[in-house]
């Protein structure tokens, strides 16, 4: 390997370090700032890219570390970030976090995941670190879960909507998939968390992959039946339209689009109402249509 390819290796080691989840855009700045000589006046290549993630790769294997890459699930922007692959279980951030922060964290996921449209209101987020087993204070709750969306553990999706962040979604997928029933989306087969359900069968699309050209005429790709709603399919439909199921918005709008829905969906005020009033009496969640409830094992 000649100095400069170990150079950019080492220096992209430190900044994901560093940064812990860097986007697609940012990786390639990385990788064309460690260029040299005429290389350096033009952008990475993808393929220069593929080929600095692959030495990485095989640099840290020895530690069990490996470069994750997965989208964004509001707008499908591709982030990396260095995962351990030993150890994808979340009582390994016991040395960065309190007992009570981990368990803050579990819970916080599991009320997302569950929750029908995956993103919970930020109060009922804040409600959730007030319950008996963890009781922060309000202030200390607030600090707390801004920093994790700060640090792309949870992402505000829109006014006040807290969905899984990429990093959770990065660095925990193993964590997610022993403990929710959880899908991959059918297109790009990446676990898929926030998106859309076909009307008819099973299948879900991220939002960014549910684009016009993989579902025409709103056919769904697995069963050729009616993939969602085409009363939704209006983007510009008012709000006393929409629907809190995200299995019928829109199928092709952007995922601005997306986001604006679930801000004015019923969701919204119900989970208002549920951080208000507190949720120790919510129903069992159901699974969507088939009607198998969702496990999941907080321990
Ligand atoms: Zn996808
Ligand atoms: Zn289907």
């Amino acid at each position: 390997m000649s100095s400069e390819s170990d150079n950019t290796t080492k220096y992209l080691i430190q900044s994901l370090m560093w940064r812990q989840c860097v986007s697609e855009d940012n990786l390639k700045r990385l990788v064309t700032k460690c260029k040299r000589g005429e290389e350096a006046a033009t952008e990475a290549s993808n393929e220069l890219v593929a080929e600095v993630v692959t030495r990485v790769n095989r640099q840290m294997r020895a530690y069990n570390i490996s470069v994750s890459r997965g989208p964004n699930e509001s707008d499908g922007t591709i982030y990396y970030a260095l995962i351990n692959t030993a150890d994808n279980d979340i009582t390994r951030m016991a040395n960065s976090w309190s007992q009570k922060e981990l368990l803050y964290f579990r819970k916080l996921m599991a009320a997302i995941i569950e929750n029908k449209n995956s993103c919970i209101a930020s109060t009922k987020m804040l409600n959730i670190g007030r319950e008996d087993d963890i009781k922060f204070s309000l202030p200390v709750s607030e600090t707390l879960t801004n920093k994790w969306v700060e640090q792309k553990w949870f992402e505000d999706v829109s006014d006040g909507k807290i969905a899984i962040g990429i990093r959770t979604l990065l660095e925990m997928s193993v964590y997610i998939r022993e403990r929710f029933e959880v899908q991959d989306c059918f297109r790009c087969k990446i676990l898929c968390i926030r998106g859309l359900n076909c009307m008819s069968c099973d299948t879900k699309l991220h939002y960014h992959c549910s684009d016009v050209q993989f579902i025409p005429d709103n056919k769904c790709p697995n069963c050729a039946k009616q993939f969602a709603s085409t009363t939704t399919q209006n983007t510009n439909q008012s709000d006393s339209d929409s629907v809190a199921n995200d299995s019928t918005q829109g199928v092709n709008g952007s995922a601005h689009n997306h986001r604006i829905d679930d801000s004015t969906d019923e969701e919204t005020v119900e989970d208002l109402n549920e951080a208000i009033v507190g949720d120790s009496d919510e129903e069992p969640i159901q699974r969507r249509r088939s009607g198998r409830s969702k496990r999941s094992r907080l321990s």
